[in-house]
């Protein structure tokens, strides 16, 4: 991480405590580099406990009104940030691309409209916040009632930042919290541009949002006496951190961790809309940095080489490079240590005893790739659910192929994994579809279709891939409320 530039087209970039754009208290900053270009683009402030310090109590300050604020008025303001997200679309859109590499089009673009749907689902929930009565006896009005946890801490990672960012803030402002967010080291810059909307909409303190390291800011952050939730998006090794530190306090914690999510195919779904559907769950498009991409595609036999081989010429039409240039399907993968952990993965596919690599590759064999951090979708055939590449989460574009015959014996693969976040089944079956939904351990199936995410679905992870949902008002109501009972006797 460089932490000195001197260059003057290089943007110097603020964060936001307490409503006040300020540098770090050390006066110390962090580079982010455009990885389509491996240029800086910005520094950012290298954040440390003494801005997570201030920015807690100013969130801590600012909570005792926000959660008088009739939830209605809170509802409308989440519904004001969606505008005005809407109005700086493309602007936005051209950040999330610039910074994180993934390809303005196919990804950016998207990723702010559904960050700007969220924000208005959430703000049109406020009046969900409901309570019940209940039925304890004919002289007791019991009842129960939600209220706010009191300042959530947010960390979040760099592959959809704004999206990932939005999904944190807007169900916690809505139920009544502040919120202090940490950005990702990576892709700080539109989630900073997403707290200027904010805080011109919100009340001084509402939000904070600081920029630094997991070590030095996020953990001050998450271990602050002040916070009352732990709201965490990143790496399943990171996550027992974080679960830790709420251990250690008896805080409640939602956590959407790792993945590496099986897509199974039935000998009956050889459809055009199978591949097409097999290259989106794979998010080939984001470079397959994504939490659910179906990286271990199980493949039936009978149809095996077929579809591996029209899987190959789709993705081989996909067009890599330039994250902000209109013609490019796929961008660049985030960083150097990322694109050389990737670049191992791919080593070691290739020496596999059996392996056979159909597309992509190692890039040194490519040179029309251009200088950035660019890697082609990599396909690699005849593996085995027991290979590494099958059984750690590269978040880069390297899917495995593994071929299956007995249906109790995929399930068996599928759920052969420490993770359990997301899946995709094949098939017109409806019986075969809605056996495996029902047996694969996995927080979220999709059958026919390998889309993302949308406001109102409940997501989230099994097994080592999570704890809590988001997205949804149960997921708002679980991790962003707690609930009350008040009993009254009548006759006393
Ligand atoms: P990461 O865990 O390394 O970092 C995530 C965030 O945690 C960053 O902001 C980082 O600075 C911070 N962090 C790191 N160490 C910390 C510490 N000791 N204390 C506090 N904060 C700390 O993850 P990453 O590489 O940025 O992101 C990729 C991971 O995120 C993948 O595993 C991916 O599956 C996961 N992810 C999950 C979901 C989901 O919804 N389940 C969504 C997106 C990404």
């Amino acid at each position: 991480m460089n932490t000195v530039v001197n260059d003057q087209k290089v943007r110097r970039q603020l964060m936001l405590i307490g409503g006040e754009w300020v540098p770090a208290a050390s006066g110390e900053t962090i580079a982010v580099e455009n990885p389509g270009r491996r240029q800086i683009i910005a520094t950012v402030p290298r954040g440390g406990a003494e801005d997570v310090d201030l920015a807690v109590k100013k969130a801590h300050a600012a909570f005792a009104s926000w959660k008088r604020t009739p939830p209605r008025e809170r509802g409308r303001l989440l519904q004001t940030i969606a505008e005005k997200i809407e109005a700086e679309h493309e602007n936005l859109a051209r950040q999330v691309a610039e910074e994180t590499g993934n390809a303005l089009r196919t990804q950016a673009r998207p990723e702010i409209k559904i960050a700007a749907d969220i924000f208005r689902y959430f703000g049109g929930l406020a009046s969900e916040l409901k309570g019940e009565t209940l039925p304890l006896g004919h002289d007791l009005l019991s009842f129960t009632q939600r209220e706010p946890l009191g300042v959530v801490a947010a960390v979040i990672p760099w592959n959809a930042p704004f999206l990932l960012a939005s999904l944190k803030i807007a169900p916690a402002l809505c139920a009544g919290n502040t919120v202090v967010m940490k950005t990702a080291e990576d892709a700080p810059l539109a989630v900073l541009e997403l707290a200027k909307i904010c805080s011109d909409v919100l009340p001084s303190g509402t939000l904070s949002m600081l920029s630094g390291t997991g070590q030095e800011c996020g953990a001050p952050l998450l271990n602050h006496p002040l916070v009352a939730k732990l709201s965490f998006t990143g790496s399943t090794a990171v996550g027992k951190l974080v679960m830790e530190a709420a251990a250690k306090r008896v805080l409640p914690v939602s956590l959407e961790l790792g993945g590496k999510s099986p897509s199974i195919v039935y000998p009956d779904a050889t459809d055009d809309w199978v591949i097409e559907g097999l290259v989106a769950a794979m998010r080939f498009t984001r470079q397959s940095q994504s939490c659910t991409a179906g990286s271990r595609l199980f493949l039936h036999r009978k149809i095996y080489d077929n579809v591996l081989e029209r899987l190959v010429e789709a993705t081989s039409k996909l067009r890599v490079g330039d994250p902000l240039a209109e013609e490019s399907d796929v961008g660049a993968i985030i960083n150097e240590r990322q694109y050389n952990k990737v670049c191992g993965y791919i080593e070691d596919g290739m020496k596999q005893s059996g392996s056979k690599l159909l597309c992509g590759g190692h890039p040194r064999d490519d040179k029309s790739l251009g200088d950035g951090y660019y890697l082609r979708p990599t396909i690699f055939a005849q593996g085995t659910n027991d290979w590494r590449l099958a059984r750690e989460e590269i978040f880069g574009p390297v899917l495995v192929a593994i071929p299956w015959e007995d249906e109790d014996d995929v399930i068996r693969m599928a759920n052969d994994s420490h993770y359990g976040l997301a899946a995709y089944v094949w098939t017109h079956d409806i019986g075969k579809a809605l056996r495996a939904a029902r047996d694969i351990e996995s927080g979220w199936v999709q059958v026919n279709q390998g889309g993302g995410q949308m406001p109102g679905h409940s997501y989230g992870g099994y097994k080592q891939s999570g704890l809590g949902r988001e997205f949804s008002l149960a997921a708002m109501l679980d991790s962003f409320t707690q609930t009350k009972n008040i009993t009254v006797n009548l006759v006393r």
